[in-house]
This record gives structure tokens, C-alpha cells and sequence, in this order.
């Protein structure tokens, strides 16, 4: 197993011959020097790389605690961490002679930023997405079109995450010669986990580089939140050497981790299997996957990536599961306190910034990632609040 007792291949015949292929080609590229000069081009060019490390002045002296900054992966094109994971697997893609990407996504950025990479290197895109998420994120499912990809609606089961991905699986599976299947977070079968990890570590790599110049030190935390937990790896992963720092990822508790509401992998999952990876899963009683809850349509999946459930097991990262309501507190916070409106993911992450940062001393660093911004959940967040917008 790649992550302690986490990790592994566990997909039926027909996609294994697949996946071993993704595999072969992803070793033998990983550590081509051309290979990763052309992902770094786009990084640089197209996603705008480096992003900045912005020191939140005004969220420090009102918190009264840690030095506080946000890494700024809202200010990426497409406006979130997706666009780094996507270019790689797209690149990839090109160089295995496939012609047409395939995915799934929950919140939609994922499908933007897949239908952004097609359209940016004239390959087909096919989007997987559940009936539900088709109606919360409606606008992203238009800006796909829009890409040219075509949209899928997936009306199976819960008509989430989970069900796009099974279907989109499927899809893959009758047409493995032609296609690539583009995963958007650190899950599924090896090499997924590993190369979503290494396409995002970039994030920790420009976070250990910006600090080392200004400050002249590493970060005494970073924080970042959880849904398969990509941006979470990539921010993590430059530091896991360095055991001054620690990691902490902030999963959806939903309407609270006492409920049945919630998508807190980390803290109340259990070992199981969940779209080919051997992780923590969310379970019922009948050990099925349960249907999980989360404000956030980017955090509600009831797994996880395996290498943090490896980083729990050996106990170098720590996770919190944080409610509906600290997130959506958090995200009017940090658009008051510093004119920044996070994406409601990201808001998870402020939220435990809030409340681990007053305890801390003012000479200590702590890193927010902030995964993506938050345009496309401000009429929801509205909602939420009682506040029905007019458009
Ligand atoms: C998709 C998404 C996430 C959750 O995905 P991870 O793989 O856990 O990073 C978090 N933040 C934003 C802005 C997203 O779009």
C-alpha cells in the first residue's frame, strides 16, 4: 500500500488494465525534466504561478494571536487550486494519445477547470455531475458549455459526488482507448492519490520559498480544509519533513458531527473501500457508505484521500471537523475583515484559523490555504441567511 495500511488498486478487471496504464505512463514521465517543463510553463503562464502569500494584517491584530497568511490560490485562472492538478493529468493525457478528458465534479470548479484544460489543448470533455449539484451550481455547469465540454446529469442515488464518479467511471470503462479520466482530488486507485499530490505540492513548495524570504523561517502551522483533500496534500507535503510544523485539515461536520448531517471523514470515518482506494470512509451500521451533508459542495464526499488517513494513522497531521455555521461565519469574517470573499470550502479553514489563532504566540506563523474564491456561493450563502437574491 502506497500510505501505511491506506492506498491500493481496487477496481474491477476492465478498469485496472486502465488504471495500470495511467500508472506506467505516470512513472515514466513523473521525473522527465520535459515533461516538467512544459506542466511549469502552464503553471507559470496560464494558472498565473507563483501565487501570493498575502500576510492578513487586520485578521492578525483582530484575532490577537499567530501571524496570519493566506496563500492566495483564489487568485489562480479559474479561480481556485483545481487548474495546477488538471494541467498535469491534462498534459499527461496529450502525451498517453488520448483525445478526450472525462470527469466528475461536486461543486462544478472541478468540471471548470477540466472543460478550461480541453479547451486550452483542443481535446473532447465529458463532465459528470449530480442532478443535485446541476441545480446548486448552475452557473458553473453554463461556464462548462461554455468550454465546450458536454455536461452529464447524474440522476442515480443521492445525486452528489459520489454517484458522478461511479458514473463517470463507467463511461471511461467503454471507451478506454480514447480517453483519459481526469480525477480532482487526491482519491481513487494508484497513482491517482500520488500524482494529484504531486501536481498540487506546488502550493507548499511556493508557501516554504515566499515565507523563507520574508520571514527568514518556516510556518508553526498550516491549515488548510478537506474534501478529497488535494488542496490540503499540496499545501501539506513540502512540510511533512519538518516536524516543527504542524498540519492541521478542517473537514465538513455540517450541521454537526452529532448529527447524521455531515461529511467529517477524518473524525468519525472508518477504514473502507470507497472508488478504488483503500481509505476512511463515512459508514452506517449496515458498514454502507452513508450519505453525507456539508454546506459545501466541495466537501461533501464521504471519503477521503488515503495519504491522510496514512498521515493520521502516523499522527503528523491532525484533522477538525468544522460546522455549517463556522464556515459560513468565517467566509463574512475574512470578505469584512480583509476584503477577500473565500469560497465556502476555504472558509472551513479560516474558521479553525479563528479559533486556533488567539491561542497562539504573536512570533508564531500560521498558513491558511485559501483553496479558491467564493463568487460562485455568494447567492447560496444569501439563501442560507434567509436573503433570497434577485437575478
Ligand atoms: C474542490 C474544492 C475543494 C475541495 O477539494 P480538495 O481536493 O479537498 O482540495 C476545496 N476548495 C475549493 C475552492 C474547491 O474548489
Amino acid at each position: 500500500m502506497e500510505f501505511g495500511k491506506y492506498g491500493g488498486q481496487f477496481v474491477p478487471g476492465p478498469i485496472l488494465k486502465a488504471v495500470k496504464e495511467v500508472e506506467e505512463a505516470y512513472l515514466k514521465y513523473r521525473e522527465d525534466p520535459d515533461f516538467l517543463s512544459e506542466f511549469h510553463h502552464y503553471l507559470r503562464t496560464y494558472a498565473n504561478r507563483p501565487s501570493s502569500l498575502y500576510y492578513a494584517e487586520r485578521m492578525t491584530k483582530d484575532l490577537g494571536g499567530a501571524k496570519i497568511y493566506l496563500k492566495r490560490e483564489d487568485l489562480n485562472h479559474t479561480g481556485a487550486h483545481k487548474i495546477n492538478n488538471v494541467l498535469g493529468q491534462a498534459l499527461l493525457a496529450k502525451r498517453m494519445g488520448k483525445t478526450k478528458l472525462i470527469a466528475e465534479t461536486g461543486a462544478g470548479q472541478h468540471g471548470v477547470a477540466t472543460a478550461t484544460a480541453a479547451a486550452l489543448f483542443g481535446m473532447e470533455c465529458e463532465i459528470h455531475m449530480g442532478a443535485v449539484d446541476v441545480v446548486k451550481q448552475a452557473v458553473n455547469v453554463y461556464r462548462m458549455r461554455l468550454l465546450g465540454a458536454k455536461v452529464i446529469s447524474v440522476e442515480e442515488g443521492q445525486k452528489t459526488l459520489k454517484e458522478a464518479v461511479d458514473s463517470a467511471l463507467m463511461t471511461w470503462s467503454s471507451e478506454l482507448d480514447t480517453t483519459f479520466y481526469l480525477i480532482g482530488s487526491a482519491v481513487g486507485p494508484h497513482p491517482y492519490p500520488m500524482m494529484v499530490r504531486d501536481f498540487q505540492k506546488v502550493i507548499g513548495i511556493e508557501i516554504k520559498e515566499q515565507l523563507g524570504t520574508m520571514e527568514k523561517r518556516l510556518p508553526d502551522a498550516v491549515v488548510a480544509c478537506i474534501g478529497g483533500g488535494s488542496n490540503a496534500i499540496g499545501a501539506f507535503y513540502a512540510f511533512i519533513g519538518d516536524p516543527s510544523v504542524r498540519l492541521i485539515g478542517a473537514e465538513a461536520a455540517g450541521k454537526g458531527i452529532e448529527t447524521k448531517e455531515h461529511a467529517a471523514t477524518m473524525v468519525c470515518g472508518r477504514d473502507g473501500v470507497i472508488h478504488g482506494m483503500k481509505t476512511l470512509v463515512v459508514l452506517d451500521e449496515h458498514d454502507e457508505i452513508a450519505p453525507v451533508y456539508s454546506i459545501s459542495a466541495g466537501l461533501d464526499y464521504p471519503g477521503v484521500g488515503p495519504e491522510h488517513a496514512g498521515l493520521k494513522d502516523s499522527g503528523r497531521a491532525e484533522y477538525v471537523a468544522i460546522t455549517d455555521s463556522e464556515a459560513i461565519e468565517a467566509f463574512r469574517y475574512l470578505s469584512r475583515m480583509e476584503g477577500i470573499i473565500p469560497a465556502i470550502e476555504s472558509a472551513h479553514a479560516i474558521a479553525q484559523a479563528m479559533r486556533m489563532a488567539p491561542a497562539m504566540d504573536p512570533d508564531q506563523i500560521l498558513v491558511v490555504n485559501l483553496s479558491g474564491r467564493g463568487d460562485k456561493d455568494v447567492k447560496q450563502i444569501a439563501r442560507f441567511e434567509g436573503e433570497a437574491l434577485v437575478d
